[in-house]
């Protein structure tokens, strides 16, 4: 029988080291492959267009919505993101597991339209140490960081919403449990 591949969805707020997680993560596993999303917002230093996200202006994202090409999409911090319909299923033909990074509005969207989605939320340590991390990272201006801080105490309360959650206290030990639930869910679904 053809293996068809698991969805997964990680969650996490600004800061939390969900971007480093995954790229450990994706070179660790062959079998795990993440989507690329649509945005509006600008990219950052290191950022590739395709790679990172597909980044686009208003009135393109815009016609996206009116030509129904979203399987789900959002506004985070003032800004619009989306995953085509068209990304996933490519990634899906692949034959490979599929992360998809969304915020919390994302993977509800999600679990309403499929009942297969594992979801992860990655959790930072602590409150203060989110918004010491956001700083370092830098290129915030004070506004943005004051959104990003809001948004991200909104997600931390929808955490007990998600099927797994993993504290980014320590970089490898929290990517060492991201890939056991990753192999736990597969063994189930194979089982199953
Ligand atoms: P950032 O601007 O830091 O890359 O992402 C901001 C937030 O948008 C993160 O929580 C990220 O997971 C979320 N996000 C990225 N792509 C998508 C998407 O396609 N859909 C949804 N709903 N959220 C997304």
């Amino acid at each position: 029988m053809e293996r068809t591949g698991t969805l997964f969805v990680i969650s996490a707020p600004s800061g939390a080291g969900k971007g480093t997680m995954l790229t450990a993560l994706l070179a660790a596993d062959p079998g795990l492959v993440r989507t690329v999303s649509v945005t509006t917002r600008t990219p950052r230093d290191g950022e590739t267009d395709g790679v990172h996200y597909y980044f686009v202006d208003a009135g393109v994202f815009e016609r996206c919505i009116q030509e129904d090409r979203f399987l789900e999409w959002a506004t985070v911090h003032e800004r619009h993101y989306g995953t085509l319909k068209s990304e996933l299923d490519r990634q899906l033909e692949k034959g490979r597991d599929v992360v998809l990074e969304l915020d919390v509005q994302g993977m509800r969207n999600l679990k309403a339209l499929r009942s297969d989605v594992v979801s992860i939320f990655i959790a930072p340590p602590s409150f203060e140490e989110l918004e010491r991390r956001i700083l370092k990272r830098g290129q915030v201006s004070p506004g943005e960081l004051r959104t990003r801080l809001r948004t991200a105490e909104m997600e931390l309360q929808s955490k007990d919403q998600y099927d797994h959650i993993v504290i980014n206290d320590d970089l490898d030990r929290a990517v060492a449990r991201t890939a056991e639930i990753i192999r736990g869910e597969r063994e189930r679904r194979d089982r199953g």
